[in-house]
C-alpha cells in the first residue's frame, strides 16, 4: 500500500520513535546547557506530548504528513522524511538533536539525519531529508518577535514580513533584505540575505547581533562576535550544517516614510554596469540598487506587475525594450517627512549623473511596507494562474567585476532569448560589507565589487524533474556554473582566480564542494567536526556523508 505501511511492516517507525524517546529521556536526566538570554529559556520537555508505542501523529512529532517536507519552491527534487518534528520552543530542538546523536552512542543501529526546514523556498531540495533515516524539524512551529529600541528578538521560524510589520508597529525596520520577504530567518541567515541594499549595508548575516543555536550535539548556545564566536560566524552562510538556528538578534533603525521607486533603461551593458558602479560609489545616495537583463517582451510585462500601474510604460516602450536585449536599473530613495518637491530634487540630482536611454525614466512613490513587500504582487499574479508552484531551476551567482560583462556575454550565447521566462538580476555589491570570518563564499579576488546575478527563470508546468525538458534547463545551468567557476585561463588574473561562486549553492561531490569553498574549505570542515561531528545535520545540501559510531563514513 505505501511507504507507510512498509515502515510499519519493517518496524522501523518504532524505532525510531523509541530512540527519539530514549534520547529526550536523556536529555531530561542530563538538562539540555541553558541559553544565555533570559527571554529565552522556556518550559522543559512535556513527556505527554509523545506516546511511546503508538505510531499515532502527536501536535508535535508528524509521521502521517511527511510529504509536505518533501515540497520546495523548486520542485525538482522530492524526498519524503520519515517524520516531521514541530518544535514551539528551542529546548525541544535541543532534547531533539541530543536524543538524535544519543541514539548513536546508546547502540541503537538508526543514523538519523536531521534537516532543518523553514519557508520551503530551497530549490534543490537544500531543506529535505531523506527516509528512512531523515527527519525534517519544521521551524514555522517556532515563533516570537521581541522589539527593542535598537534590535529585535526573532525566533528563526519567523518570516521576514512578519519582523517588517511586527517593527513597523513602533516606526523601525530591518535595514537589509531579500526582495521576497515571505521567507524565514533561519532560512536566509543559512545563505546570506541578499538585495538592492546589500551594498549598502551588507547583507542580512551582516546585520544580526547575536544567535541562539542548537548544535548538532545538541547544545544551545548564544553566540556572538564576543561569545562563542566561531559558531556565530561559522552559522552565518553555514547552509544549516553547524547547528540550528532558534533565534537571531536582529538589528533595527528608524522605518522610512515614503520611498521614490525608479526604473530606468539602457540598452548598452557597460553604461548600465557603469552607472550601477557609479550609484555604489555614492554617499548618502541611493538606499536600494538592482540592475536586470531583460531578453524579451514578457520578461519585461511579467516582471511589472508590482511596480504601481500609473506608472508603467506604454506597450509601445514595451515591445521596444523586449525587441533587443536591454538592461534596467531599478533604485529607491528612501524619505521621511519630506515632500515632493524635496523628493524631486534629492533624486533629480543622482538622475542627472547617469545616462540612461532619455526619456526612459518611470518613478512612483510608495510606503515603506509596499516597496518591500513588492514582489508579494507578483506571488499573488502567477497564483492565480497558477504559475506559482511551477518548477524553478533558479541559479545565483556571485560574479567577480572582472568577469561581470564575459560572464553576461556567455549567458546570452547559453540561455535561449525568446523562451526564457523570468527575471535575470545583475547588480554590484561591496565584499568590504561582508564579514569573511562567516561562512558565506565569496569570489576569491581581491576587487571590492562584485556582482549578484539571479537566474530566476520558471520552467513550464509539464517540465518536472527526470524529463528531457528539466535535464535541458538543468544542463544549461551546469554550462553556465563549468565555464564560470573553474580555473580555465579565462578565470585567472595576475595569477588570481577569478572564478564566480555560486550563491544558494547546488552541488553533489565533495571535490565540488571544496572548490565551491576554496580557501575556506578547511575551516568549514573543521566546524562541521566541532559542532556537528557526526553529520547529522543538513543533509539536503548534501555536502557531508553521515557518519556512525562504528565507522567513519557511512550512508
Ligand atoms: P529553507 O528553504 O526552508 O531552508 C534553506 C536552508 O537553510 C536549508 O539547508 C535548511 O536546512 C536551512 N535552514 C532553514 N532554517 C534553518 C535554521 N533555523 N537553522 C539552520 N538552518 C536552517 N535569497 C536572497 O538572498 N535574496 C533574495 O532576494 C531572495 N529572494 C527569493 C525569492 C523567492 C521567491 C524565493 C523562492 C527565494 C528567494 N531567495 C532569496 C532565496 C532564499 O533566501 C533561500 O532559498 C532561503 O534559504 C529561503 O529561506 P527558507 O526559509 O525558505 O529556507
Amino acid at each position: 500500500m505505501s511507504y507507510w505501511y512498509d515502515l510499519i511492516c519493517m518496524g522501523r517507525i518504532r524505532s525510531i520513535f523509541w530512540t527519539v524517546f530514549m534520547g529526550l529521556l536523556s536529555c531530561i536526566s542530563a538538562p539540555c546547557k541553558p541559553m544565555q538570554s533570559p527571554a529565552s529559556t522556556g518550559p522543559g520537555l512535556d513527556l505527554t506530548r509523545f506516546h511511546r508505542e503508538s505510531v499515532v501523529d502527536t501536535p508535535h512529532l508528524s509521521f502521517l504528513d511527511s510529504a509536505s517536507a518533501a515540497i520546495d519552491f523548486g520542485g525538482i527534487f522530492h524526498h519524503k522524511p520519515a517524520a516531521i518534528f514541530r518544535p514551539v520552543e528551542a529546548e525541544e530542538i535541543a532534547g531533539f538533536l541530543r536524543a538524535v546523536y544519543m541514539s548513536n552512542k546508546l547502540d541503537h543501529q538508526v543514523d538519523f539525519t536531521v534537516s532543518a526546514k523553514g519557508a520551503g523556498h530551497s530549490i534543490y531540495g537544500q531543506a529535505q531529508a531523506r527516509a528512512p533515516n531523515g527527519l525534517v524539524v519544521d521551524m514555522r512551529a517556532l515563533r516570537g518577535i521581541q522589539i527593542h529600541n535598537k534590535y529585535a528578538d526573532v525566533a528563526a521560524g519567523e518570516l521576514w514580513a512578519d519582523v517588517l510589520i511586527e517593527s513597523l508597529k513602533v516606526g523601525l525596520a530591518p535595514r537589509s533584505w531579500t526582495d521576497y520577504l515571505y521567507l524565514t530567518v533561519g532560512g536566509t541567515l543559512s545563505n546570506a540575505g541578499v538585495s538592492g541594499q546589500t551594498f549598502r549595508h551588507g547583507p542580512q548575516i551582516s546585520n544580526v547581533l547575536q544567535l541562539d543555536i542548537v548544535t548538532g550535539t545538541g547544545e544551545l548556545l548564544n553566540c556572538s562576535a564576543s561569545e562563542n564566536e566561531d559558531l556565530f560566524y561559522g552559522a552565518m552562510g553555514g547552509l544549516g550544517q553547524f547547528g540550528i538556528i532558534t533565534k537571531a538578534r536582529i538589528i533595527l533603525e528608524p522605518a522610512p516614510q515614503r520611498v521614490r521607486w525608479v526604473r530606468i533603461f539602457y540598452n548598452d551593458f557597460e553604461q548600465f554596469a557603469r552607472d550601477q558602479e557609479l550609484i555604489v560609489s555614492m554617499h548618502n545616495g541611493v538606499d536600494y540598487l538592482e540592475g536586470f537583463m531583460i531578453l524579451n517582451s514578457e520578461a519585461m510585462h511579467s516582471w511589472s506587475v508590482g511596480f504601481p500601474t500609473a506608472k508603467l510604460p506604454n506597450e509601445s516602450f514595451v515591445q521596444g525594450i523586449g525587441s533587443q536585449v536591454h538592461f534596467c536599473i531599478e533604485i529607491a530613495m528612501y524619505f521621511t517627512h519630506h515632500g515632493t518637491a524635496h523628493m524631486d530634487k534629492v533624486v533629480g540630482r543622482v538622475m542627472s549623473r547617469l545616462s540612461f536611454i532619455p526619456s526612459s525614466i518611470f518613478s512612483a512613490d510608495v510606503s515603506y511596507f509596499n516597496f518591500l513587500n513588492r514582489v508579494h504582487a507578483e506571488e499573488l499574479n502567477l497564483r492565480s494562474s497558477g504559475l506559482w508552484d511551477v518548477p524553478h531551476p533558479w541559479l545565483n551567482m556571485f560574479v567577480p567585476r572582472s568577469k561581470i560583462h564575459q560572464f553576461t556575454s556567455n549567458l546570452t550565447q547559453i540561455i535561449p532569448r525568446h523562451t526564457f521566462k523570468g527575471p535575470i538580476l545583475i547588480y554590484p555589491v561591496l565584499r568590504s560589507k561582508w564579514n569573511t570570518n562567516m561562512s558565506a563564499v565569496l569570489p576569491e579576488d581581491n576587487e571590492e565589487i562584485f556582482y549578484v546575478v539571479g537566474m530566476l527563470r520558471s520552467a513550464d508546468p509539464h517540465c518536472s524533474s527526470g524529463t528531457s525538458c528539466m535535464d535541458n534547463l538543468l544542463l544549461q545551468n551546469q554550462e553556465i556554473v563549468d565555464i564560470s567557476t573553474t580555473m580555465s585561463e579565462l578565470n585567472v588574473d595576475n595569477g588570481i582566480a577569478a572564478t564566480a561562486k555560486q550563491y544558494l549553492p547546488y552541488y553533489t561531490s565533495e571535490s565540488q564542494w571544496k572548490n565551491h569553498f576554496g580557501s575556506k574549505w578547511e575551516m568549514f570542515v573543521q566546524r562541521k567536526a566541532r559542532y556537528d561531528p557526526l553529520n547529522v545535520l543538513g543533509p539536503g545540501q548534501r555536502i557531508f556523508k553521515r557518519k556512525t559510531r562504528s565507522t567513519t563514513h557511512t550512508q
